[in-house]
C-alpha cells in the first residue's frame, strides 16, 4: 500500500468520516472521503476491526448481475458506494472478492417481491473488488419500508464462500434531507431510525456509511473487515 500518498491531512478527514455516523454530517458534506478503508488504515489513523454480521433478511436473491450501475433508471438521489473490503486479520485489501448488494428503492420496494414483483433485478448487482479492496456501485439513496431503519444489504463472497452478510447504515439527519425531496417526499413519515431498529441495534453502529456529497449525488463509503474464510 503507498502510504506516502496518505497525507496527514487527508487521514484526519478519513478519520473524521468514521465517526460521522455519529456525528451527524455537519462538516462532511463538502469533503471527499476517496479512500475512507485501506488507506485509513495504512496511515495508522484507524485500525481494521471485523464488520458484524447481520441477517440477510426475506429479500435476497442469488447470482444477480455482475454490474456497476444497478439503478436500471429508476428515480432517487444518485447514490455512489464505495466499499473495501480488508482483511479483518491483516487489514489488507482482498482482492477479486465478490460483493453483492441489494435494497429497496426510492419508494421501498424490493424487486422481486411485493409491488416489485414482476422484475427480479433492480437495485441488486455484484462486483468484484480490485486490487485496493475496492468496489463501486451506481445506484440511489434507498427507500424505507416498515418497520426498518433506511440499508443496504451486503454479502462479501470469497472463493465460493460467503464471507459475510451484513447491513450498511445511512446518518439519520441526511436521511431526512434526502426524504424532503422527490421522489421520497411523496411518502409519509418512515417508520423507522436508526435509534429504534432491532437490526442496527445489533452492531449496526459499526456499519454506518461515509457519507459526502458530491454535486447533486452523494458518495457513501465503507470499509468491511471479514475473515477470509
Ligand atoms: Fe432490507
Amino acid at each position: 500500500m503507498d502510504e506516502g500518498k496518505v497525507t496527514r491531512r487527508g487521514s484526519l478527514l478519513r478519520l473524521g468520516g468514521l465517526v460521522a455516523g455519529a456525528i451527524g454530517i455537519g462538516g462532511i458534506e463538502s469533503e471527499r472521503t476517496e479512500g475512507a478503508g485501506p488507506a485509513a488504515v495504512a496511515s495508522g489513523a484507524v485500525s481494521c476491526v471485523l464488520t458484524p454480521e447481520q441477517t440477510e433478511g426475506p429479500y435476497y436473491i442469488p447470482n444477480e448481475a455482475v454490474r456497476r450501475n444497478i439503478t436500471e433508471s429508476r428515480p432517487g438521489t444518485a447514490l455512489l458506494l464505495r466499499a473495501f473490503v480488508v482483511n479483518a486479520s491483516t487489514c489488507k485489501p482482498i482482492r477479486g472478492a465478490a460483493v453483492d448488494v441489494w435494497h429497496a428503492d426510492a419508494s421501498g420496494v424490493y424487486s422481486g417481491f411485493g409491488q416489485g414483483a414482476g422484475n427480479r433485478s433492480f437495485m441488486r448487482g455484484i462486483q468484484r473488488t480490485n486490487a485496493k479492496g475496492l468496489v463501486l456501485f451506481r445506484t440511489v439513496y434507498p427507500g424505507w419500508y416498515p418497520g426498518r431503519t433506511v440499508h443496504i444489504h451486503v454479502k462479501v463472497h470469497l472463493g465460493g464462500n460467503v464471507v459475510h452478510t451484513g447491513q450498511l447504515y445511512f446518518p439519520d439527519k441526511l436521511t431526512d434531507r434526502v426524504f424532503r425531496r422527490v421522489p421520497y417526499s411523496r411518502r409519509g413519515r418512515r417508520t423507522t431510525r436508526n435509534s429504534n431498529d432491532f437490526v442496527f441495534a445489533n452492531g449496526g453502529r459499526r456499519s454506518m456509511l461515509s457519507l459526502s456529497k458530491r454535486g447533486s449525488a452523494y458518495v457513501a463509503a465503507i470499509t468491511m473487515g471479514v475473515h477470509r474464510s
